[in-house]
């Protein structure tokens, strides 16, 4: 097969693809990676850039690394695909054994799926379905916080903030959920019980009808890059159970070490009755997701009338998937990716402290491996994107936030260089 052209490319893209939040009448340009490897992404037109985005979250090995490779090569000559109905592989059975062993106590039980937001539609479906299987009336609803983002699906959508979610224009669609104030504290706030009051208020006003509270453990990512207090989920823990109401913990982009704990609820010493994780599962190689939950919650689901959980994705368990996402866990395990994660975490709080003194920056803040700098207005994203490529490094900052999760590897000098271009740009940005 002849390959395409770098002008052929970009005529496709621009008269036929979506992206991601796009406009295809007002299309931003999009640039033509032709390879990754390591931390760099390699421009069709010969240019490399020092990746600060794992791209969302996912790369935390960096791209062509060669045990992934090895892993998903080895998988695809075993069998790449077969059905999970009536069907069980090593690759799953392994990967279900691990996630188990590495997430918070109690949850036991896993269900497999594609991608992020359908393994949140399967925690709520398993939130309701637990209540009603229980025979307990009208606890079908979600109470979840403000700033938060669940996913894109119909069902994470009626979580995610209604705001930046442009829940009014699904108003008629969506589920009517409850939403509390985000979190007022920062991650080291000193703790005071004000901070809760208003979840407190929601949640007792709202428990005969709440199914489970659902939140981003710790880091709230794509509804602001947000970070709060653990303490905030210690006392959400302890309302869930004072209400008879299930925690759904979305570790989704949290989790496999990111903000300096394997999963964020370590950071508040607490298990989730229900938890999603995707993203990075498969250290960025395959989309896949999973969902868990405690036997409690499986026990409940399955003595009800219909005595099964109600979904099953075709692609469920995928053995390509399975087998990358367990060389990527072994992987990690394996390094010393918590010192790593605190070096990342040091090096970014030294290189962007230079951005808190600029007058159009309202914050800095930095945790585990994300590093964020917030401005005062609103940025013009297509302009500071190609002063970001121009000066060798890709940032995609959203609203007034320009942020960076690198890969776990990323070496001293390229994440320097990194922070380094982050804050001149956005020290020229006006
Ligand atoms: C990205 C993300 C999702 C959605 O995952 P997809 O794979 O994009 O569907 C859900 N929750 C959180 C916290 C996320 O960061």
């Amino acid at each position: 097969m002849k390959k395409l052209s770098t002008s052929q490319i970009a005529t496709i893209d621009q008269q036929h693809i979506w992206h991601p939040y796009s406009s295809l009448t007002n299309p931003f340009p999009a640039y033509q990676v032709d390879s990754a490897d390591g931390v760099r992404l390699k421009l069709a037109d010969g240019r490399e850039l020092i990746d600060g985005m794992a791209s969302w979250w996912c790369v935390i090995h960096g791209y062509n690394h060669p045990t992934l490779n090895a892993a998903l090569q080895a998988q695809a000559e075993q069998m790449a695909h077969v059905m999970f109905g009536g069907i069980v592989h090593e690759p799953a059975a392994r990967l279900a054994q691990t996630l188990v062993e590495i997430t918070p106590d109690g949850l036991e039980k896993v269900f497999f799926s594609d991608s992020g937001s359908v393994s949140v539609e399967v925690a709520m479906k398993m939130a309701i379905q637990y209540w009603q299987s229980l025979g307990v009336q009208g606890k079908t609803r979600l109470l979840s916080l403000r700033n938060g983002y669940h996913g894109d699906t119909f069902g994470a959508m009626s979580v995610c903030d209604p705001v930046t979610g442009m829940h009014h224009l699904f108003s008629n669609i969506l589920m009517p959920q409850i939403f509390s104030d985000s979190p007022q504290c920062t991650f080291n706030t000193e703790w005071d019980e004000s901070f809760i009051s208003d979840f407190e208020e929601k949640i007792a006003t709202h428990s005969h009808e709440l199914a489970a509270v659902i939140l981003e453990p710790v880091v709230q990512g794509a509804g602001g890059m947000r970070f709060y207090s653990p303490h905030f989920l210690k006392r959400v823990r302890e309302l869930c159970d004072d209400h008879n109401v299930l925690l759904i913990a979305d570790e989704i982009a949290t989790g496999f070490g990111r903000t300096g704990k394997l999963f964020a609820c370590e950071w508040a010493g607490i298990s989730p009755d229900i938890l999603c994780l995707g993203k990075a599962l498969t250290g960025g190689y395959m989309t896949l997701a999973a969902t868990l939950c405690t036997q409690q919650v499986s026990d409940g689901i399955c003595q009800g009338e219909a005595g099964v959980f109600m979904h099953g994705p075709t692609f469920m368990g995928n053995p390509l998937a399975c087998a990358v996402a367990n060389a990527s866990i072994e992987l990690l395990l394996a390094s010393d990716w918590r010192a790593r994660i605190a070096t990342i975490q040091q090096q970014l709080e030294s290189g962007l402290a230079p951005a808190r003194e600029l007058p159009n920056v309202a914050d800095v803040r930095v945790l585990g491996a994300i590093g964020v700098i917030e401005m005062k207005e609103p940025i013009e994203l297509a302009r500071i994107q190609k002063e970001f490529v121009d000066q060798g490094v890709w940032i995609r900052p959203f609203g007034k936030l320009v942020y960076v999760m690198p890969p776990y590897i990323m070496g001293q000098h390229d994440l320097a260089t990194l922070c380094d271009v982050m804050v001149s740009v956005v020290k020229n940005y006006r």
